[in-house]
């Protein structure tokens, strides 16, 4: 038999996230269900674990003197964070905006004066391929000591064939030159570019499907568009998506953020991997969605972005849950309405003012945030088979993770069966 590479042994709390369905998403009462084993142990081999338990029932046999052992005494010890929706590579930084948003102005305000999204695209278009990855890796480097494991990119800062494909590029190429797993989406229908101003949002998605996306095969698994008033309308989301599903690419949709438009359950219909924001999508709509969708489409919920915005509209999770609808919560990385790499603190306010509990929260970090990006079988739990990408915390209890609010619990990162 062959022996462990790596034991991370006598945790206070192992969060297994197992014990629930595993051909779905959790849901419902399933959020919370979840296995924790009290003073357990996590064994590895390579890159795969192979054995979570109790102490008690730790297989000494497997152990040997090239086996490294971590100690855990007094930690949590859980799965990887999975961040299921950032916009990693952008050049610049929006700060002279936030001084504006706290004078009063709104972010569609500053969108239609020609600043939010579109002043990040003149300074993406400006910087070169290597400052884009210089800045993509410090970024990441960021979300590792946060415990982020696995992290979904977006593009959408480019608006133009060649940009748009270089942010992809680079975030796949900053997927290589460090441990964190990066996993692309294309998100070029963001806004409309000022070259399409006249022409309308019809006409650069056609442009888009026309000349970028046969260029994004095997490159990007996921296509998004921003469907909200001064970006995509409804119908141009649908036919857009429709469109990009022919195409063979999977579907996300930014909806529902600022207003009620019916973004999330257009694109739930259309078989979309997740619908994220939802912070005016009702629970009625949620409920819906579930049953049509039979709990595959995963409501990504983004915290920070409200708070960064100082709305005090955030989406009704409590209700969602209640209602069947599978949740995952991510920080909304960007520029403009969430500078933060810290989605420890997302779980906190997702607790505040969402409704989760802690149980939820962390499974809407990890396994409901890994289906949201079609990672589920490999990586989302401690279970036996998948990637051994793990975490230990400084703190003893689940109960700790959100309450300590704004810190980082993180003393360990284990990524593929190797500290890093
Ligand atoms: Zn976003």
């Amino acid at each position: 038999m062959l022996p462990y590479t790596l034991v991370i042994e006598h945790a206070a709390q192992v969060l297994t996230l197992a014990g629930g369905p595993t051909a779905r998403p959790l849901a419902g009462t399933n959020l919370h269900d979840w296995t924790i084993i009290e003073q357990g142990y996590v064994a590895c081999q390579g890159d795969k674990i192979v054995a979570v338990g109790h102490m008690a029932d730790l297989d000494l046999a497997h152990i040997t003197p090239e086996t490294r052992l971590l100690d855990a005494s007094g930690c949590v010890v859980m799965p990887g964070l999975v961040e299921c929706h950032t916009h990693l590579v952008f050049g610049g930084n929006r700060a002279h905006e936030f001084e504006r948003k706290l004078r009063g102005e709104s972010y569609l305000d500053i969108l239609a004066s020609g600043g939010g999204i579109l002043s990040t695209v003149r300074a993406t278009r400006a910087a070169t391929e290597m400052e884009l990855l210089e800045n993509a890796l410090h970024h990441l480097e960021g979300f590792r000591r946060y415990g982020i494991t696995t992290l979904e990119a977006k593009s959408g800062y480019g608006l133009d064939r060649d940009t748009e494909l270089r942010l992809v590029r680079v975030a796949r190429a900053a997927g290589r030159q460090q441990p964190v797993r990066v996993v692309p989406t294309f998100l070029g229908a963001h806004v409309v570019p000022p070259e399409f101003k006249e022409a309308g949002p019809r006409a650069y998605v056609d442009f888009i499907l026309r000349e970028v996306l046969s260029d994004l095969k095997g490159e990007a698994a996921f296509v998004d568009i921003f469907c909200e008033q001064g970006a995509f309308p409804l119908e141009v989301a649908r036919y857009f998506l429709e469109q990009a599903h022919k195409m063979g690419f999977s579907l996300k949709i930014h909806a529902e953020q600022l207003h009620d438009l019916g973004g999330c359950e257009m694109a739930a219909a259309l078989g979309a991997t997740s619908i994220d924001h939802c912070d005016y999508l009702t629970p009625a709509a949620a409920a819906r969605i579930a049953q049509q969708t039979q709990g595959q489409t995963v409501a990504v919920l983004l915290p920070l972005v409200p708070l960064f915005l100082r709305q005090e509209k955030y989406a009704p999770a409590r209700e969602f849950i209640n209602n069947g609808l599978p949740v995952a919560l991510s920080t909304d990385f960007n520029p403009g309405s969430c500078p933060s790499k810290n989605l420890w603190l997302a779980l906190s306010v997702a607790c505040l003012k969402m409704g989760f509990t802690p149980k939820e929260a962390v499974a809407a970090a990890t396994l409901n945030a890994a289906w949201a990006i079609g990672h589920a079988a490999d990586c989302g739990s401690l279970e036996p088979g998948k990637r051994a990408d793990l975490l230990v915390l400084n703190v003893g209890s689940v109960a700790e993770i959100p309450y300590w609010l704004g810190e980082n619990p993180v003393r360990d990162v284990v990524i593929a069966g190797e500290r890093v």
